[in-house]
């Protein structure tokens, strides 16, 4: 018996929702079923209990190939999954979630980049440096969805990520991968370092060149 990827995306938003990553209808999931499509969770559906009729399977382009439900409509988000699988076609699932921390961190910098802790949890996004300097690329939020795609298509294409993520400002992070697992393990990793940011922001004696 083959498993029904969307099965894995249901289980992941119960698992989000849980952690308090995906509260109410926020955020959105996807993952490829062949190269050129993918499930994406349906707009404005609760993240605890989804159904395999509350994802719609779409091309490349956004163009929908199967929706067992026709009431139901893509995640309003679609067009960032679309650019990521457009700009990174090693990515097999594009998870994006709104944490209250995620929120928080956004507001620590003006800059288009926010600095990541060099501690051991950075492995966790595929970092295996000694006293590693990376940064999460940041970008504006827009009411209009294809803008924030559009600005992030547009820094990627020019200078690729240092890691399979990104934050949007005061609205969540998304993250890719190459499984369903990986992307999962990618949103609880990056949610760790956000909290992480938060306390010792709270606590800057915490840091050896402040003491
Ligand atoms: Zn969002």
């Amino acid at each position: 018996m083959t498993t029904d990827i969307r099965n894995n995306l249901s289980s992941c938003a119960t698992h989000f929702y849980h952690l308090g990553l995906m509260m109410g209808t926020a955020g959105n999931l996807s993952a490829k079923l062949t190269p050129d499509s993918f499930w994406i969770t349906a707009s404005g559906k609760n993240k605890g209990n989804l159904e395999l009729d509350d994802f719609l399977l779409l091309d490349l382009e956004g163009n929908i190939l199967e929706n067992p439900n026709p009431k139901n409509r893509p995640s309003a988000e679609t067009s960032i999954h679309q650019t990521i699988y457009r700009l990174f076609p090693q990515a097999n699932a594009c998870y994006h979630v709104h944490s209250v921390e995620a929120n928080l961190v956004s507001r620590l910098t003006k800059e288009d980049s926010l600095k990541l802790p060099s501690i051991e949890m950075l492995k966790g996004l595929g970092i295996w440096q000694e006293n590693p300097n990376i940064s999460l690329a940041l970008f504006e939020n827009f009411l209009s969805v294809p803008k924030i795609s559009e600005s992030i298509a547009e820094r990627f294409e020019s200078s690729l990520p240092e890691v399979n993520a990104l934050l949007i400002r005061d609205h969540g992070v998304t993250v890719w991968a190459e499984s369903t697992q990986s992307a999962l393990n990618y949103i609880e990793v990056i949610e760790y370092l956000f909290r992480y940011i938060l306390l010792t922001a709270q606590n800057p004696g915490l840091f050896y060149d402040t003491q």
